[in-house]
């Protein structure tokens, strides 16, 4: 099947919404040109929007989700800081990862996989902490953690939120939250392929920056003077033009349609699909309350054909039917489907081809 027919229902890239390809094909601007700064400018507004803040430092960091990631704790993080992160999934580790590599001393709250961190648990973890830390949307096993109730925190710690998997697909509200550092991934609900990764700063946070971070390409003290758009702009690095391009036209896209109708069109998808594996008597793993409509986690059903397991029927889908769908992680691989509607593939059409497509693989 050509690649270009491809349902892409991983956790991974959704597919990009077509008036994005299109503007991968505009012509290419020098990173200085006073015309690629508008829009660079129109892009960080348009963020604005979509992230909810007046934050003035809200732009897309150049590098995948993961170098939001690195950027909001290299940032902010001093040797011996207490650093409190939830931990339900493969994310919430990697922050812990993060925050250690920047000298915390990591005060880790956990839960069972595919159930929700209990906010009150972050909030009592540490009496002095730093930074409190968590994953709105926990892509490996399609949790939804509470974000709202951490507004009531300790002073002086900053709340580090990663919205990869949330931003676009379901509300995100940092200054309602109160959140001081997030980032997200161009790649899932915004509709765009994968390399920037849009990070909001409060000036809270911003105060805070260290004065020599440990990432050179990271360092916000001298990113800030190229993107921020507010006085002389001084070069620090060639943005990447046409991906700026695409996350431009992507919030274009988003925002015409509506942040909220968008949120609702995420749920709508998301709970037919729900309903659709329930029908056919299969399982969702996470927890009810706190499912993410945009990436679904279900059990692989135990009583399969002989001839069939996890991987040969992924591989069906993907052979036979042109659709993409992920696996489960850690002890949860070969056990769990993860099931993407991000951004543009977010269609009742894809919802319907891929509950048709699977129960006739499971013949159910
Ligand atoms: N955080 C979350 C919740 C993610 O789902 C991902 C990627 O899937 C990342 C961080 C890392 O993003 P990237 O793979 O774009 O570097």
């Amino acid at each position: 099947m050509p690649h270009r027919e491809r349902v892409l229902m991983g956790p991974g890239p959704g597919n990009p919404h077509p008036e994005v390809i299109e503007a991968f094909g505009r012509p290419v601007l020098g990173h200085l040109d006073p015309d690629f700064l508008s829009l660079l400018d129109e892009t960080n507004d348009r963020l604005r929007q979509v992230w909810r803040t007046a934050n003035p430092l809200t732009f897309p960091v150049s590098g995948t989700g993961s170098a939001g990631m690195e950027a909001a704790f290299v940032n902010v993080v001093r040797d011996g800081d207490a650093v409190v992160v939830g931990v339900n999934g493969v994310f919430g580790e990697r922050m812990c990862d993060v925050a250690a590599r920047c000298g915390a001393e990591v005060v880790r709250v956990e839960a069972p996989w595919g159930t929700p961190i209990d906010p009150e648990a972050l909030l009592a973890a540490h009496p002095d902490p730093a930074v409190i830390a968590v994953v709105h949307a926990e892509t490996s096993t399609g949790v939804r953690n509470d974000i709202a109730p951490l507004a009531d925190r300790p002073d002086g710690a900053l709340l580090l939120v990663d919205c990869v998997t949330s931003l676009g697909g379901i509300p995100v509200e940092i200054d309602e939250w109160g959140a001081d550092l997030a980032y997200s991934g161009t790649q899932k609900c915004l509709g765009v392929p994968p390399g920037l990764a849009p990070l909001t700063v409060s000036p809270a946070a911003l105060d805070r920056v260290v004065e020599r971070p440990r990432s050179w390409y990271l360092d916000l003290n001298m990113i800030a003077r190229y993107v921020s758009g507010e006085g002389a702009r001084a070069y620090h690095h060639t943005a990447p033009i046409s991906m700026i391009y695409g996350l431009h036209a992507g919030l274009g896209v988003l925002l015409e349609e509506g942040l909220e109708a968008s949120w609702e069109r995420h749920a709508a998808c998301g709970q037919l699909l729900h309903d659709g594996l329930e029908a056919m008597g299969l399982e969702l793993f996470a927890a009810e309350g706190h499912r993410l409509p945009e990436l679904t986690t279900v059990w692989v059903p135990d009583d399969l054909p002989a001839e069939l397991d996890d991987a040969a029927i992924r591989a069906r889908l993907l052979g036979d039917y042109g659709i993409e769908i992920g696996g489960g992680l850690g002890e949860f691989a070969g056990r769990v489907w993860r099931i993407g509607l991000m951004g543009h593939t977010a269609r009742r059409r894809n919802v319907t081809l891929f509950l048709a497509a699977l129960g006739e693989i499971l013949g159910r």
